[in-house]
């Protein structure tokens, strides 16, 4: 990165920002930590303002004063769907294409499992990068051995993965579109047109995006898609996750863990399982109504912003960032995120020997951000509740710790 690139960044250039940004004012639908500046959105959202008396009004009316009535009169059974359609419009799909799920894992593994058991005969490898999330990587090793035939699991490194599907006999490639570690954003796409020619389904991992970076499920072909409602959706601790099954797929792919909500008729109590022919066959169990109901105050939070300008503020901060620290250290910083917009989701990356006591020194100095072994200070950019002249500070912190060492 030019070194001189940040030259022109001052605290009062960013308050400028700040007044002239469009969706500044969803600032004040969250309640923020008020003594650090809040960089762990990407990990942990912000609780929205909202949460408590949503949640006090699922306890005390619905569950307190109508109890079991409240599964029709509450809406509680139809949750998984109203919800699922809240963050369909954030990842450009349709109503109808995404419910909420168990967790993120949980999800892959449903879907991995449906691609492998609708996928012909010979193609029996799901292939997937080094870089992806472990637990991904985890629920595809275990859900592989669920199959007689043993499909492969191919691990490659990213540059490898033309090649890789070249091979003719993967039956889903399966990516995280924001690299946890890094930041690195793949081009989704791009490499969902090569998986289909290929004759792969294209399966993302969304838990860095979605709220953050526009993914377009529809408008690029993706055929099913996981994510996490806890990071950027500000859903909460253990917050639900979400399943995306793309509607030329729905009633065909079927669910390895079917339970009586994907069923078609629940509550007529069959013996048999019948899958619903919706998004539904890929629930489960009950929802789980209070998370549920916090998920969807951190969904109501983005009413009003669309998906384009949440990620055009988020690459305006991550830009002040990065290019603040490149300044104040005169470029002696590594960053293992790319630097070009098209390059980088909504984090910034920073690899250091030290990285765990950066981070720790920064949280001392009011910057929260974490550490993921061996070498990476992580700093995410929520971009609903952020301000440009906040994140000019913490930049400015970073920088003076980088700079001490
Ligand atoms: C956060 C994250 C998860 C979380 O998985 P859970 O099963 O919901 O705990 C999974 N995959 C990726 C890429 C993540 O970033």
């Amino acid at each position: 990165m030019a070194t001189t690139a940040g030259i022109g960044w001052t605290r009062e250039r960013c308050e400028e920002l700040d007044r002239s940004d469009p969706i500044g004012w969803a600032r004040g639908r969250f309640a923020l930590p008020g003594d650090v500046v809040y960089l762990e959105g990407n990990s942990l959202g912000a609780m929205p303002s909202a949460a408590p008396a949503r949640l006090a009004e699922v306890l005390g009316k619905e569950w307190g004063e109508a109890a079991s009535r409240s599964w029709g009169a509450g809406k509680w059974m139809e949750g998984p769907r109203r919800v699922g359609d809240k963050i369909a419009r954030l990842i450009g799909a349709k109503p109808g294409e995404v419910v909420t799920c168990e967790s993120t894992t949980i999800g892959l593994a449903k879907i991995l499992g449906a691609s492998l058991a609708a996928a012909p005969g010979k193609r029996r490898a799901l292939l997937t990068t080094s870089t992806n999330f472990p637990s991904d990587l985890y629920a595809a090793q275990g859900m592989r051995r669920f199959f007689s035939s043993e499909p492969e699991l191919r691990v490659v490194e990213p540059e490898a993965l033309p090649a890789a599907l070249g091979a003719g006999d993967v039956a889903a490639m399966f990516l995280t579109q924001v690299d946890f570690r890094t930041g690195a954003l793949f081009d989704l796409g791009s490499l969902t047109d090569l998986a289909h020619r290929a004759g792969a389904l294209a399966i993302w991992d969304l838990c860095h995006s979605a709220g953050a970076v526009p993914v377009g499920c529809e408008a690029n072909g993706v055929d099913l898609a996981v994510g996490c409602g806890y990071k950027y959706l500000n859903g909460g601790p253990g917050s639900p996750a979400f399943v995306y099954v793309r509607s030329a797929h729905q009633g065909r792919l079927p669910n390895p863990l079917p339970g009586w909500m994907g069923h078609a008729d629940p509550m007529a109590f069959g013996r048999d399982f019948v899958a619903a022919k919706d998004v539904s066959a890929f629930l489960t169990s009950t929802p789980s109504v209070l998370a549920l109901a916090a998920l969807e105050t951190g969904l109501d939070a983005f009413e009003g912003v669309t998906i384009e300008q949440a990620r055009e503020k988020s690459l305006q901060l991550t830009r002040v960032f990065m290019e603040v620290i490149s300044r104040d250290t005169g470029g002696a910083v590594r960053f293992a995120t790319p630097p070009e917009p098209s390059g980088r989701g909504s984090q910034v990356s920073i690899r250091h020997e030290d990285a765990a006591a950066i981070v720790r020194e920064a949280e001392r100095l009011g910057v929260l951000g974490d550490f993921r072994p061996p070498d990476i200070c992580r700093f995410g950019f929520a971009p609903l509740y952020l301000r440009h002249s906040e994140v000019y500070e913490a930049a400015r912190i970073v920088a003076d710790i980088l700079g001490d060492r």
